[in-house]
This record gives structure tokens, C-alpha cells and sequence, in this order.
């Protein structure tokens, strides 16, 4: 049976987490917002505390870490607080500090999930110690995945990539990057696998950062390929093309990493109630969580409704990476939880500028802020309606050709 709540095991953890965001992350978070694409120093200690979580087995508390085991004891039909809970749960209190230094702290990229996702064990031994971004969105295809032009064509011992890729978080300061290719545009979405790439591979370049509403901290970087030869052991899981699996392979990434991007969310929103309920507190408004909304003051009522879409987006998050450390399939859940934490994340810190006034809308405080990181969350690592997509698909048994 599922049981949502965070598990006691975890709470060391979550503490960890939580202390680490408020005594590193927000006092450097307006800084370092303010500061575009100034790497923050303050996060290489920070590492290596996340490195000393992870090596302890418990998961880490970022974005890293997100595997699911093969192990022989995880087949036994029992419930498991495993690795993608923990970092789901330490996600949620960093991002509650500030979720674009999440995104800037190393070795915790998307890249890094991916490698846990499709990676084999003598890969993830290889890699494990990287900090990889994850290079899927080109110029021509952004929700589309399957629309992807950048090749890699085996050459003897070596893959040979060729593309670009826009709009990479963190594609700049990581030190690899996951990039998805294909081995053959005529095979279709099946061809599509995923490289790890080096920092300084020749014919790997940085082509420029971009200036972003939100999220200021992280970089977001264009990387152009070109001839670039990665050695042919560096095709994340296997090389075969399976038309039957089709896209399977990469895909599951996904099914890893949205559960991470609503734990995001969730962070965010957690921060943006918290302040607005201080704010109302201090101005007088009293929240009575037993009386009904509609006969308190209207701001008492409207952040209980906010609440209660925070509570929500928590839950199907939780569950979501419930189901992966338990080997259950989650796509459905993955984008459940992505959509409703990326809608509420938006909703939810907008509606708290709101409510808050002016002190919402200047830099007294950081709400105006986290209004603008939440956008991304509903973006990448598929939009919205991308994921309302999927769950419709899922829900209504339709193939991806039957329900565009
Ligand atoms: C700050 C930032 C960081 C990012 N980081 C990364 C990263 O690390 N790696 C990476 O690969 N990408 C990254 N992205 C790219 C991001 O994943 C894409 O922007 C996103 O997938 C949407 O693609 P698009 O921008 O091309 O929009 P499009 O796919 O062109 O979509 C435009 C609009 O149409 C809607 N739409 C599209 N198709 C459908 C449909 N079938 N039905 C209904 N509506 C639809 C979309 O929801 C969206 O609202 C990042 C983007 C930003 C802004």
C-alpha cells in the first residue's frame, strides 16, 4: 500500500536539505539572480556534501542519483523508500532555497538523471562522478521530440555527432552533457539514443548563454557539434534499435526526470505560501483551517485554496517517485505530477504576489522572484500541454500517432 507521507528514514535528509537551503541557498539567491550567468562560487562546498549524502546510500538531495536498481532484493513484492523518493524529497527543500542555484549545483544536471535512467552499471561506474546537462530541444523541434536532426554515425571505434542543440540548463558550466542523436533518420524515433559527451571533445562548442526571466542563476547555453567523435562505448544503455520498443528507451529519462521538475515546483510553491502566509499573519488575516473558506476573509480563502493545490501537486510528485523505486511503470504519474506541480507552481506564486501587495511585486522580497522561476517549471522537460498529452494517451489507451 501506499503510504504518502515523507518516511521517518528520510528525515535526516530532508533536515540536511532543508538547512542546506536556508543557510546557503537564500542568502546568496537575490544575489546571485540579480548577478546573471555568475557561477556561484558558494556551491563547491556545497558538492561536496551532496557527494558525501550520495556515497552514504541514502540518495542525494538533488537532482542526481535516480536509478532504478537492479537488485535482486528489489523484486520482492515490497514497498521501497528508495533512491528516487530521497532525491525527490531533497529536491523539494533546495528548490525551496532557491531553485536556480538547484540547477547550478554540480553534478546535479538533468543529465545526470538521464544517465541514471538508460546508462548500464559499467557506464553509470564511468560516469557517476560527471556533471552532465541534458541536450535534447533544437532549433527546429522543441515539444517534438521525436523530430530531432542531430546524427551520430558510427566511424570504426568512434560516433561521429553532428547538430546543435538551444536552450541547454547549465550546458555551459557542466562538464558533459547527455545529447540525444539519431543513428538513422529513415528508422525513425527507434534510432534516437542518447551520447555522453566530454567538455572539451574537439568539435564541441559553447555557441552563447541566454538572458532568461527566471531561474537567472542557472545558464542556459546554445552547443553547436560538429564532427565531434565521442568514443562508441559512450551510447548511453544499448545500441540496437528496437522498432517495437520505438522511442522506450530514451523516453524513460522522463519518467525520471519529471518527477524531479514537479519536486521543483513543489519547493517553489512551498516558499511562495510560506512568506504570503507570514505576510497575511503580520497584516492580520487569520487562516482557520476549520472553518470553510467562503466564511473567512477572502485572502484567508484563496490561500487555502492554493494550499490545497500545493498539497496536491506534493502528493502525485511523491507517489510518482514512489512507483520508480518500487519498479512500477510511472509514466502516467510522472506527467501528472509534472503538470499539476508545473500549473500550480505558476498559479500559486502569482497568486501570492497578489495577496502580498506591493511588498509581492518589488524585491522586498524574494515573491516576485519565485514568480518568475516558477514559468520554466511548466516548460521544460515537457510543457503543459505536452504532459496533459501524455495523460490523456495513457488514460485513454492512444498511441502517440492516435492522439496528436
Ligand atoms: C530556461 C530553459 C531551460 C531549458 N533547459 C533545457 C534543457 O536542459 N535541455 C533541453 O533539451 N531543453 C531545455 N529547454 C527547452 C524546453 O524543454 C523546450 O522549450 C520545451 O520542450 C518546449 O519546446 P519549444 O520551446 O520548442 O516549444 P514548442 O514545442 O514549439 O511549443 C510551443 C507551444 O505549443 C504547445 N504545443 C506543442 N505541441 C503541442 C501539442 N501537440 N498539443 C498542444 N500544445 C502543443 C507547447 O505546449 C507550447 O506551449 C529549456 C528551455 C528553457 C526556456
Amino acid at each position: 500500500m501506499i503510504n504518502l507521507e515523507a518516511p521517518k528514514k528520510a528525515g535526516a535528509l530532508i533536515n540536511q536539505a532543508y538547512q542546506a537551503a536556508a543557510e546557503v541557498f537564500r542568502p546568496i539567491s537575490r544575489k546571485y539572480d540579480s548577478a546573471e550567468h555568475t557561477y556561484p562560487a558558494e556551491l563547491d562546498m556545497f558538492a561536496a556534501l551532496l557527494d558525501g549524502l550520495n556515497s552514504s546510500g541514502e540518495g542525494g538531495a538533488g537532482a542526481a542519483g535516480v536509478r532504478r536498481s537492479n537488485d535482486k532484493e528489489d523484486k520482492k513484492p515490497s514497498n521501497r523508500n528508495g533512491a528516487n523518493l530521497n532525491v525527490v524529497l531533497g529536491t523539494i527543500e533546495m528548490c525551496w532555497g532557491d531553485v536556480g542555484l538547484l540547477l547550478s549545483m554540480p553534478r546535479q544536471g538533468l543529465g545526470n538523471a538521464a544517465i541514471g535512467s538508460v546508462a548500464t552499471d559499467e557506464q553509470i561506474k564511468r560516469f557517476g562522478k560527471t556533471w552532465a546537462a541534458m541536450a535534447i530541444t533544437e532549433p527546429g523541434c522543441g515539444s517534438d521530440s521525436a523530430a530531432i536532426t542531430t546524427t551520430a554515425k558510427l566511424d570504426g571505434d568512434h560516433y561521429v555527432i553532428n547538430g546543435e542543440k538551444i536552450f541547454v540548463t547549465s550546458g555551459q558550466r557542466a562538464d558533459s552533457v547527455v545529447v540525444w542523436a539519431t543513428l538513422a533518420k529513415s528508422m525513425g524515433k527507434a534510432a534516437i539514443k542518447s551520447f555522453f559527451v566530454e567538455k572539451g571533445t574537439p568539435g564541441f562548442e559553447v555557441v552563447r548563454v541566454e538572458h532568461k526571466l527566471g531561474i537567472r542563476a542557472s545558464d542556459t547555453a546554445v552547443l553547436r557539434f560538429e564532427n565531434c567523435r565521442v568514443p562508441k562505448e559512450n551510447l548511453l544503455g544499448t545500441p540496437d534499435v528496437d522498432v517495437n520498443k520505438s522511442f522506450a528507451g530514451v523516453m524513460q529519462t522522463f519518467d525520471n526526470t519529471r518527477p524531479l521538475v514537479a519536486a521543483m515546483g513543489v519547493g517553489v510553491a512551498r516558499a511562495a505560501l510560506e512568506e504570503t502566509k507570514r505576510i497575511l499573519t503580520e497584516a492580520g488575516v487569520t487562516i482557520d483551517y476549520d472553518k470553510p473558506p467562503n466564511t473567512q476573509h477572502a485572502a484567508a480563502a484563496a490561500f487555502i485554496q492554493l494550499e490545497a493545490d500545493y498539497e496536491s501537486a506534493y502528493l502525485l510528485t511523491l507517489e510518482s517517485a514512489w512507483m520508480a523505486d518500487n519498479r512500477k511503470p510511472n509514466s502516467l504519474q510522472a506527467s501528472m505530477a509534472k503538470a499539476k506541480a508545473g500549473r500550480s507552481v505558476v498559479d500559486i506564486t502569482l497568486r501570492c504576489v497578489e495577496l502580498a501587495g506591493v511588498v509581492g511585486y518589488t524585491e522586498e522580497t524574494l515573491l516576485e522572484k519565485w514568480a518568475r522561476d516558477a514559468k520554466i517549471l511548466d516548460i521544460f522537460e515537457g510543457t503543459q500541454q505536452i504532459q496533459q498529452l501524455i495523460v490523456a494517451r495513457r488514460i485513454l489507451g492512444k498511441t502517440s500517432a492516435e492522439l496528436k
